[in-house]
């Protein structure tokens, strides 16, 4: 068996065709026909914690990939090694699932669609949601691709709200319970992954969607088979939501505490997901760990701002703070949104919520197997046989402390790793191709 570190791994994997080809020639010529063949497309990653993504923890673990697809999950000793894989050591790592997440907003065009999906699988994503003012065409196709060194495309395509002049026309303005049916069914037609309703005055600007209106799309999309989820900001639009049916919250409650009568709507709904999609913490902090995928000048606005938020900043964040905490007592089950596109805000976001209160085990669970589960997407969110060898590989343990999960040491979508030295260079460079 041969033994390599993470760097020699993708040259191996360049000479795997000539290794089996080799391999194949060897069975030919040889006298003993019934040796098993030597596994030369199987890699065995070991030493690691691993943080299998539904809250086990498994120190000096064994992760076994096969081509694209996880074989074997377990603990050092208690799993057979087939002969002629390729060993990685990562002792004093820690891997976990890929993110996914489930509330972004992608760009209108190819190239920089593309772009954004690579800067995702830069920071550890494998799939993202564009939930509501995508073009159909392009992020369907985009979808049906396999891109390298990319996250996975999933659409809301167009949302569904009451007019909003000023704001973007791409989702659906709909007025009448007919024309918030016929929405949600052109939808379907159109095969979106999930409809996305926007439930928001904007601050008293627009009539918001109303129970005659959410009503018949809820019924619609799940005549389809689809869920919808709402982006929302009060207490009493949540409660009417899941009274209609509605199936997951691309925000939190943000106008007031929540209150037993929500708690006791959502506990009879055990299947809704809250995606908490907190708002900044209203503090300073050093971004410059961002610096790999954004500009110096950008982070120096950034920190500009910073130096200039008033004391109310964290206001906001509080107060979600503290309804997150309280549905997470409830047994609600949560999973993770950014609504941003720019991949490193995904880690921002499990800081956040573990600032909220949550544990930073409960974080990465939100954030890999139960919003795998959100966006029906089977074949992520866990380290278990059978599923698609999405990872990351961390030079600290973020169970520790959470910012851990900006330690990358390495990147794995569908067992290839992600050639972020590459990506970094160009990104340097200042190009988005
Ligand atoms: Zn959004």
């Amino acid at each position: 068996m041969r033994s390599l570190n993470v760097t020699q791994v993708r040259a191996v994997l360049a000479r795997g065709v000539m290794v089996m080809a080799l391999a194949t020639l060897a069975a030919a010529c040889s006298s003993a026909p019934e040796e098993a063949p030597l596994a030369t497309d199987v890699m065995v990653f070991e030493g690691a914690r691993l943080i299998t993504g539904d809250g086990t923890v498994i120190d000096d673990g064994v992760l076994v990939i096969q081509r694209d697809r996880i074989t074997e999950v377990g603990r050092a000793g208690e799993v057979a090694v087939p002969n002629g894989a390729t060993r990685v050591h990562l002792n004093g790592k820690t891997v976990m699932p890929a993110l996914i997440d489930t509330h972004t907003h992608i760009a209108a065009e190819r190239e920089p669609l593309l772009d954004q999906l690579q800067r995702q699988a830069y920071w550890g994503v494998a799939a993202v949601a564009s939930l509501g003012m995508d073009d159909i065409e392009l992020a369907r196709q985009v979808r049906g691709e396999v891109i390298a060194d990319a996250a996975r495309l999933r659409t809301a395509g167009r949302g569904i709200t009451t007019p909003e002049p000023g704001r973007t026309e791409v989702p659906y303005w709909v007025t009448t319970p007919e024309e918030a049916r016929a929405a949600a069914a052109e939808l379907a037609k159109n095969q979106v992954d999930i409809i996305k309703m926007w439930v928001d005055d904007r601050n008293g600007q627009y009539k918001k969607m109303t129970p005659e209106l959410w009503t018949p799309v809820i019924e619609e999309a799940h005549q389809h088979g689809l869920r919808v989820t709402a982006h929302i900001f009060n207490l009493s639009d949540a409660k009417g939501l899941l009274r209609a049916g509605l199936d997951a919250f691309a925000h939190g409650v943000r106008d007031t505490e929540v209150d037993e009568e929500l708690l006791a709507l959502w506990k009879e709904r055990p299947h809704v997901v809250l995606v908490p999609n907190l708002p900044g913490r209203g503090v300073a902090e050093d971004m410059s760990w961002i610096g790999d995928t954004v500009p110096a000048a950008e982070i120096a606005r950034m920190h500009e701002a910073q130096a200039k938020l008033p004391p109310t900043a964290g206001a906001s964040f509080q107060l979600q703070a503290r309804n997150l905490v309280t549905l997470r007592d409830n047994g609600i089950r949560i999973a993770f949104g950014t609504d941003s596109n720019g991949g490193w805000q995904a880690h921002q976001e499990l800081a956040d919520m573990v600032a909220a209160g949550m544990t930073p085990g409960e974080v990465i669970v939100a954030a890999t197997r139960n919003a795998a589960d959100l966006l029906k997407i089977d074949e992520l969110g866990l380290l278990a046989p059978g599923k698609s060898a999405d990872f990351l590989v961390l030079d600290a343990n973020p169970l520790d402390d959470i910012t851990h999960t900006r330690r990358i040491a390495s990147v794995y979508l569908r067992g290839a790793e992600v050639d972020r030295a590459a990506l970094r260079s160009r990104w340097a460079a200042g190009g988005t191709e």
